[in-house]
């Protein structure tokens, strides 16, 4: 049996969400796949966040304007959005469902309450949880990426207690301890090869 045939008798997944608490080394876990793998295809989300320093517009996000978010909810251009720690975010439904209707591996990175919206209209996406090692070491990450006040911080943290407690919604749960290591396993999952 060709190596095509026995891999198209398995059952690929197409659709990928990853999650997990903020500062846990999702963005860092993505781009160093995308080092391995250039062709792994991630959704650029909508934001109403401000760039942090060195984040480009539509490259880690589309950075749009409080009025023009509220469009692409009332338009029905988003696949799901949530609000989380005080900005909203959501997945353009355009891009993902041509990259599906193609038969491409689809990433989305994306929060909880993202993830749950995506379990209902897509039953048959896999959803990967990122865990961080400690709890201690989810505060270093976070505090030390430097990137948000003591305040943002503080809510990203609460809103990291309700993540971790949701871990078993999830259908596979990586620990990132090592990057490289983490970008393998979400690779296989993807039966990226
Ligand atoms: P997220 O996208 O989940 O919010 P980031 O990718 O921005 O998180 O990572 C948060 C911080 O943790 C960054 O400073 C990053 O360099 C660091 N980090 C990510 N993964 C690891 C790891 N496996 N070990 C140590 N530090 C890490
Ligand atoms: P950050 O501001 O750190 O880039 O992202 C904050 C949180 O928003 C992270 O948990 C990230 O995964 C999530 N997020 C990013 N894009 C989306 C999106 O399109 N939809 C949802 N629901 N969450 C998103």
């Amino acid at each position: 049996m060709s190596e095509a045939v026995s891999r198209g008798a398995t059952r690929r997944p197409r659709l990928t969400v990853l999650s997990g608490p903020s500062g846990v080394g999702k963005s860092t876990v993505v781009a160093h796949m995308r080092t391995v793998h250039p062709e792994v295809w991630l959704s650029v989300s909508a934001t109403t966040r401000a760039p942090r320093p060195g984040e480009r517009d539509g490259v880690q996000y589309h950075f749009v304007s409080d009025d023009a978010f509220d469009k692409l909810v009332a338009n029905g251009e988003l696949l799901e959005w949530a609000e989380f720690a005080g900005n909203r975010y959501g997945t353009p439904r355009g891009a993902v469902q041509d990259r599906l209707a193609a038969g491409e591996p689809v990433l989305l990175e994306i929060d909880l309450q993202g993830a749950r919206q995506v379990r209902e209209a897509m039953p048959e996406a896999q959803l990967v949880f990122l865990a961080p090692p400690s709890w201690e070491e989810l505060v270093r990450r976070l505090t030390g990426r430097g990137t948000e006040s003591p305040e943002v911080i503080e809510r990203r943290l609460a809103a990291a207690r309700v993540e971790l407690a949701a871990e078993e919604e999830f259908d596979e749960t990586l620990v990132n301890t090592s990057v490289q290591d983490v970008a393998r396993e979400l690779l296989a999952l993807m039966q990226v090869d």
